[in-house]
């Protein structure tokens, strides 16, 4: 169960003795407000994992979970301002750190004045309740961060090819998914050139693997700088790459398979000698599926292997 329903499943329970003890002592009002919170939170319970609505269920609870609060804390300011710490920092945990500090101050300032003018809350009381929810705000506030930081890193980590730095099998292939989707809603069209490194294998056997590492780095800075910012290079496995050329037709993603092709074959390492790449490029039909787009691009660069290597083969539509 995801961390946010376990949360809520947590305060659905903890909630229970309140509206139960509320409910047989005829407290309607505290019942009532009771009753909501609860069945707010049984909706999110229940809600099937990634629904739409999820979010903003999440953030209606919460709303509804504060003013219960602040209702609770007008006639018992006491018990009020104990739980209004645990609430701090449940918005922490469940809100982005910019979000969360923003509900936590307007769930503050409210809170202050329903303490202030329904209850007669003197000052000194009111400076060290707010002086106890800054403490759990930076606390909140620095672990919100981090998480924040560390969710965004192993997004990317899991998102990269660790050798080259480029995008990896699975995220390459999610663009190109998302590429088609965009190419049937908006027809702009979307090529594929797929790019096999030629005779990679003998690089390896005679120069070791790490040189053959070399020679893979410097084929990515190669093709990178031949790329335009909009194109998406990555990594398929061993020395096979992919690019993704959105809002770009055959012609034109041809013309870029053949700048790639000669510029690695211009280059090269002394030791290693000449590097060369077969390329393979398709333009993806109307209502194309991801597979039948790689299947011809991968025939496309089997057909530039088969015509002697160091070229590149385009299959029409
Ligand atoms: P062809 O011209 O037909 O493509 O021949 P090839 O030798 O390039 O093709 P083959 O598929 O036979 O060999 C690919 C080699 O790539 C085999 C494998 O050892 C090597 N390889 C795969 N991943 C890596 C890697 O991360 N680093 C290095 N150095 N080598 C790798
Ligand atoms: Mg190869
Ligand atoms: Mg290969």
């Amino acid at each position: 169960m995801p961390v946010r329903k376990r949360l809520d499943l947590l305060t659905l329970i903890i909630l229970s003795p309140f509206v139960i003890y509320h409910t047989i002592g005829h407290n309607w009002l505290p019942a009532l407000a009771g009753i909501s919170v609860w069945v707010f939170l049984a909706v999110s319970v229940l809600m099937p994992e990634g629904h739409r609505r999820q979010q903003q269920i999440h953030h209606l609870v919460h709303i509804a979970v504060g003013l219960g609060l602040l209702y609770f804390s007008w006639w018992d300011p006491y018990n009020g301002m104990l739980w209004a710490t645990a609430y701090s920092v449940s918005i922490y945990l469940i809100l982005a750190p910019r979000m969360a500090f923003s509900a936590h101050l307007v769930f503050l300032v409210l809170f202050v004045l329903v303490q202030k003018l329904a209850v007669g809350q003197d000052w000194l009381q009111t400076v060290r309740f707010v002086g106890v929810q800054a403490l759990v705000a930076a606390f909140c506030l620095v672990f919100a961060v981090d998480r924040v930081r560390k969710e965004r890193e192993l997004r990317a980590l899991a998102a990269t090819d660790p050798l080259t730095r480029i995008a990896n099998r699975r995220e390459v292939l999610s663009r190109l998914q998302d590429a088609l989707v965009m190419r049937q809603r908006y027809a702009q069209p979307v090529s594929l050139i797929l790019l096999d490194i030629d005779h990679f294998k003998s690089i390896n056997d005679r120069l070791g693997h790490m040189a053959g590492d070399q020679v893979l780095l410097y084929f990515v800075r190669v093709v990178s700088l031949n790329l335009r910012g909009s194109d998406l290079l990555g990594r398929l496995g061993g020395e096979e790459f992919i690019v993704v050329l959105r809002n770009t037709a055959l012609p034109a993603a041809r013309s870029v398979a053949e700048k790639v092709v000669s510029a690695t074959a211009a280059g090269g390492f002394p030791e290693v000698g000449k590097v060369t790449v077969s390329a393979g490029v398709i333009e993806a039909r109307q209502n194309e599926k991801l597979e039948s787009c790689l299947r011809r691009a991968d025939e496309a660069m089997y057909m530039a292997k088969h015509r002697g290597r160091n070229q590149v083969a385009t299959l029409d539509n």
